[in-house]
């Protein structure tokens, strides 16, 4: 058994990822559970900030959102990133370069899926 940092419960050790892998010998401080938890929020976070940084409104159609949650981040090169959908996961740094580099879009909902939908069929 080990105790979580975070939630202090004690847990079973197969509760927590091992550090390094499935090689690594030792264990994260935080449950499972917990890291999940954890990782959603800078997630969240993460978001926020690429947000910021685009203008924090649709570029199409000025859709503000305060949580971020009716935003979406569109690569208009977004068949040479495949991995940017993953983008949230970065380091900060990296992100920040990849949103310099190639035009990231800020877009609402209903702009996304109408872009998405054009692009598919060629309109
Ligand atoms: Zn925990
Ligand atoms: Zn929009």
């Amino acid at each position: 058994m080990k105790q979580c940092t975070n939630c202090n419960k004690n847990k079973e050790e197969s509760q927590f990822w091992k550090r390094g892998g499935s090689r690594g010998e030792e264990l994260y401080p935080y449950c499972k559970m917990c890291k999940r938890e954890q990782n959603y929020k800078l997630r969240r976070e993460t978001k926020k900030k690429i947000i910021d940084l685009l203008g924090g409104q649709c570029q199409t159609c000025g859709h503000k959102s305060e949580t971020g949650v009716s935003l979406s981040i569109d690569h208009q090169n977004g068949e040479k990133h495949k991995d940017a959908c993953n983008i949230l996961q970065w380091e900060w740094s990296r992100i920040e370069e990849e949103i310099k580099k190639c035009d990231c879009w800020l877009l609402c909902m209903n702009c996304h899926m109408e872009l998405e939908y054009k692009r598919k069929h060629g309109l």
